[in-house]
């Protein structure tokens, strides 16, 4: 399976735009912000612009597209690992709208949205959504139990083709979701500097509900500077939690 990005649950990386407004608790250590500053740039709070990208960039899941149909191996695309792909900003909303074609035009890719704006999703559908585009996930970060809602009361009720969620960064017990509507979840504590500490337990829960419900599991890291290179920092082993992706997704609206 090719790769070109460093995210353990996906094939590819896409982003309609980057830059973005921190909305909870998760938000705090922000990855793509603290790239985004890194290099120079800022795109982040609500009053500043996004970036955005041009044709060339967005002519490149058309590509893997005729790759994964070539070699017959459907392709997994992350969007948006640097913004929210529902975020209430003009230029976002826009490329949103460009968005859905190019996924109608890539049915050998399966698009993964992850966002944290769980009530705008239903809302901001195209208008020929119907039970779901075949080849969408959608899924919403859940950082702790305080965020359970943004599952149970509007991505459960959204018919879609893979429901999931991001328990990452895990910063407390989610323990209440809707685990029959849910078909998989993917586990991470924070890492880097200032990461928040999480708890073995946590895994081991939602593990435990996901076996007991048949949602699939994929643990990626316990908490830690650098997860996985420190085993007394590590809430936890890969040997304990390995990953594990079913392929069968199909799932009830
Ligand atoms: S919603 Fe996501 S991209 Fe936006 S600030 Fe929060 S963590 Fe960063």
């Amino acid at each position: 399976m090719s790769k070109d990005t460093q995210i353990a649950w996906t094939d590819h990386t896409f982003n309609i735009a980057w830059g973005c407004s921190k909305i909870s608790p998760g938000c705090k250590n922000c990855y793509a912000d603290t790239l985004s500053h890194r290099w120079g740039l800022d795109f982040w709070d609500e009053g500043k612009n996004r970036r955005t990208f041009g044709a060339k960039y967005w002519s490149e899941p058309l590509a893997w597209n005729v790759k994964a149909q070539a070699d017959g191996v459907r392709q997994r695309v992350f969007c948006s690992s640097m913004c929210d792909v529902f975020e209430d900003h003009p230029t976002i909303d826009a490329e949103r709208e460009k968005l859905w074609p190019l996924i109608r035009q890539t049915p050998w890719l399966d698009w993964q949205l992850l966002t944290k704006r769980a009530e705008r999703i239903a809302e901001n559908l195209p208008a020929d959504w119907g039970s779901g585009y075949g080849n969408v996930w959608l899924g919403v970060s859940v950082e702790s139990g305080d965020y359970e809602w943004r599952f149970n009361e509007h991505l459960a009720h959204i018919p879609c083709q893979v429901r999931f969620v991001s328990y990452e960064p895990a910063l407390g017990p989610v323990t209440g979701l809707e685990w029959a509507k849910l078909g998989w979840i993917i586990y991470g504590g924070e890492s880097g500097k200032g990461y928040r500490s999480d708890q073995t337990d946590w895994a081991r829960h939602v593990k435990s509900r996901c076996a007991e419900f048949g949602v699939s599991f994929f643990y990626k890291q316990g908490a830690a500077f650098r997860p996985g290179t420190d085993p007394t920092l590590d809430g936890a082993t890969i040997q304990e939690f390995p990953q594990s992706v079913a392929l069968d997704f199909q799932q009830a609206a």
